[in-house]
Order: structure tokens, then C-alpha cells, then sequence
């Protein structure tokens, strides 16, 4: 791991250019999308494949931003696409690095608008936790974006932009020529899209952002090391697996409709009657093994023995694994942690019906990186609604 000697609250403000000056933005495009850009500025049609491969290489593998490097292109042509295109990523405003390791980003996107974005890195893996909302429309009771009206939703270039951020900061892109996974272990192995955001409210965006990601000539992340997470969109289930094909956590949280329509909004529109139905399709849709059921320990919530059981009979079926997330608090949070030993008893029980149930470590609370703790700071700092509402026009 290159990170140096962990530095807990150290913000770094590391200034980057993301205005694209009127220019096309290349990042974020799928590949049909790039080949129609390309054409639209004066590649000609009969080269256009040819093109789309080698900038795709470029951006994607090898992590260039700027056309005078792309050597194989000629002179003229690399001018050319200065003229008309840029490749654009978010702006890093700042860095925090936790002592346990964990890194949280604060990323700026146009209008202004921010969004945390967190690395945490294991002994055999690291994880990006990227955003796709500033904000969210939910208001699950336990979650600090929850309290953070949506401002908008990311562009498909925000969301692969985050990746490409941390591959930055990690200094983790292959020399040109080298393939991706041929310098050693990946530092940025797996993606959780378990940032701010609900995925599934902004499916086209997140579907191309992962469809660049996990393209085999570039960033390269295989479909079974994304794991999108939803509160439970039910409507996007079905199409997560066929248009995406990535793995599935679901927000779950409880085992009674009463307790969920308090917990997770959502339920109100689509029970768990409802949510488990679309689970049951999705492994084989999808041809992934098993959903992750996330079930957040709030202390005198939803943390009986009764409930594990509840649980689970509910999930009975489904290949499944039960992630049980010790409560994070937030300032102002209504909730407490679930105790240790009430949070083991329940993992046993779990355990003993035969599924997984592993207790997800909190990383990162000291940088208020851990689960539900994001929320950005233009609203940490109390702006109004009427001015985030003019930002937003302004921007747009
Ligand atoms: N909107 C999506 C993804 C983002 S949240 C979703 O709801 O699934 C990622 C996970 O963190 C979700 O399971 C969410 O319920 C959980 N979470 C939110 N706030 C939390 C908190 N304060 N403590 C622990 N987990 C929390
Ligand atoms: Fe939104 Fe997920 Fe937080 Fe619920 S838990 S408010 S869906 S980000």
C-alpha cells in the first residue's frame, strides 16, 4: 500500500481544472457514444472503430487525460480532438485519511455541488464507496443523506469520474502499453455503489458508469466486484440484473412492514412482500450467486431474537448473505448502536440457519467516512434550500 503513515483529519485542498471550457466532455460516454461523438466532430466514419478503441484505451487503461500524450494518434488528429473534446473528471477538493486508513474524498461537480466519496482498504482488497446523488429523495430515518434534500443526480462521468479520482490518488494507473492487473494486486479492487444516493433513482447514469467500468480494455473491474445497493426500487430490480449484471445489496433493515415504513420510507410504496419477490428472480438474471441483505443494528428497533428469526423465514429461498451494520451515529441521529453482545446473538442466529452473516467493521468514523455518515458539506454548512434551489438552476 503506498499510503503513507495514517494522519487522521488531514484535509489537503489539491486544486484540479474540471472546467471543460465549452468542450465535449469524453469521460462518461458508452462506447456507441464516443464512436457518434467522434464522428460528430469530423473523425471520419470508416476510422471511427479504430478511434474509439485506441482514446478508450487512453482514458480508461492508462488514465490520460491529455490528447498530446496519446502517441499513437497522429499529430493532427491528437490537435484536433484538443480543439473540440476534453477529458474531464471531478475536482478534488479535499482529502481526509482516517487513522484505520480509510480515505474520504470530497469531490466538486458542475454547479458547484459536492459529494463524498471513501477508500477503504483491507488486507486483500480496497473498496471505492461512490456516490451517484447529491443528496437523495429518501428519507430513511437513520441515514444522514436521508436529512439532505436531493440537489441532482450525478452524470455518467461524475460516477466513473470518482473511480478515476481515486485511481489518481492512489497512483494506481498501469504505464502506457502495460495491461490493467499486470502491476500486482489492485489497490481499488471493488466498487460499492453505497455512497449518497439511491442507485436505482438514477439508472441510466449508474449503468453506463459501471458498463466503462467494467469494460475489459480499460478500468477492468469484473460485474462480481461492483455491488450496487438499493433501498429497494423495485421497478429497477429486474433491470440491475439484465442491463447491469453486477451484484445486489439491498437495503432491508427489518422484518415487519410497521418497523420498515418507519426506517426505510420506501416500504410504503413497495412492501417486503413486494421487494422479495423481485429478489427471488434476481441471482439468476443476473447469474450472480447471492444478494447481500444489509440490516443496520439499531438498539431496541429491530434487534430482538425474534427478528433474526423473522429474517430469517422471510429470506428463505433466496441464496443470500446477511451484512449486519453496527448503527453509525451522525450529529443530531435518533437512533443508538445496537449493544455488541445483542448484535453477536443475532449474527448466531443467522449463522445457525446457514447463512452468512458477517458484522460489518465501521471504518472511517473518525472522518464521518462510515455507512450513512455522508452528506455533503455545502449542506453541512447550512445553506438554505432557496440558495442550493438557485445553485442548482445556475448550473444547469
Ligand atoms: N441508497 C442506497 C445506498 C446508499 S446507503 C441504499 O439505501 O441502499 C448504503 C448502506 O448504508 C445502506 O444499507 C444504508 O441503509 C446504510 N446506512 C445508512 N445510514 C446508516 C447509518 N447511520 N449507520 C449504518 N448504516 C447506515
Ligand atoms: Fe437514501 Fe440510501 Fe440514505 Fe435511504 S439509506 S436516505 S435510500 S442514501
Amino acid at each position: 500500500m503506498q499510503a503513507s503513515a495514517p494522519i487522521t483529519q488531514d484535509v489537503m485542498t489539491i486544486p484540479r481544472k474540471t472546467d471543460t471550457g465549452g468542450k465535449t466532455n469524453l469521460v462518461g460516454l458508452t462506447r456507441e457514444q464516443l464512436r457518434d461523438t467522434l464522428i460528430a466532430g469530423g473523425t471520419p466514419e470508416k476510422q471511427a472503430k479504430m478511434r474509439v478503441n485506441q482514446i478508450w484505451q487512453w482514458i480508461y487503461q492508462w488514465g490520460v487525460r491529455d490528447f498530446a500524450e496519446m502517441t499513437n494518434l497522429s499529430k493532427a488528429y491528437r490537435a484536433e480532438l484538443d480543439e473540440k473534446f476534453t477529458v474531464s473528471i471531478p475536482e478534488m477538493v479535499s482529502k481526509q485519511v482516517s487513522a484505520d486508513g480509510t480515505r474520504k474524498y470530497l469531490v466538486r461537480i458542475a454547479g458547484g455541488h459536492e459529494v463524498e466519496v471513501v477508500y477503504i482498504p483491507e488486507t486483500d482488497r480496497g473498496t471505492l464507496c461512490v456516490s451517484s446523488q447529491v443528496g437523495c429523495t429518501l428519507t430513511c430515518s437513520f441515514c444522514h443523506t436521508g436529512t439532505q434534500k436531493l440537489v441532482r443526480n450525478l452524470t455518467a462521468a461524475e460516477i466513473v469520474g470518482q473511480i478515476m479520482m481515486a485511481r489518481d490518488d492512489l497512483g494506481e494507473w498501469p504505464e502506457p502499453g502495460v495491461g490493467t492487473g499486470e502491476s500486482g494486486p489492485r489497490l481499488l479492487s471493488n466498487i460499492v455503489l453505497m455512497g449518497m444516493g439511491e442507485p436505482l433513482y438514477n439508472f441510466e447514469n449508474v449503468r453506463d458508469a459501471m458498463k466503462i467500468a467494467m469494460d475489459g480494455e480499460g478500468i477492468s473491474l469484473s460485474r462480481r466486484r461492483i455491488t450496487l445497493s438499493t433501498s429497494g426500487v423495485v421497478p429497477e430490480i429486474a433491470r440491475t440484473a439484465e442491463e447491469i449484471g453486477c451484484m445486489l445489496a439491498v437495503s432491508f433493515h427489518a422484518t415487519t412492514d410497521e418497523v420498515r415504513d418507519k426506517l426505510v420510507p420506501i416500504n410504503k410504496r413497495w412492501n417486503i412482500a413486494e421487494l422479495l419477490e423481485a429478489l427471488k428472480a434476481y441471482p439468476k438474471l443476473s447469474n450472480s450467486e447471492r444478494i447481500t441483505f444489509e440490516y443496520v443494528m439499531l438498539k431496541d428497533v429491530n434487534d430482538t431474537d425474534s427478528d433474526a428469526r423473522r429474517l430469517v423465514k422471510l429470506i428463505q429461498g433466496i441464496p443470500a448473505k446477511i451484512n449486519l451494520i453496527p448503527f453509525n451515529e451522525w450529529p443530531g441521529s435518533p437512533y443508538q448502536r445496537s449493544d455488541w453482545d445483542r448484535i453477536e446473538a443475532f449474527a448466531d442466529i443467522i449463522y445457525k440457519a446457514g447463512y452468512a452473516s458477517p458484522i460489518r467493521t465501521p471504518r472511517g468514523e473518525d472522518i464521518m467516512a462510515a455507512c450513512g455518515q455522508l452528506k455533503s458539506a455545502t449542506e453541512r454548512a447550512r445553506k438554505s434550500r432557496a440558495q442550493i434551489e438557485a445553485e442548482v438552476n445556475q448550473g444547469e
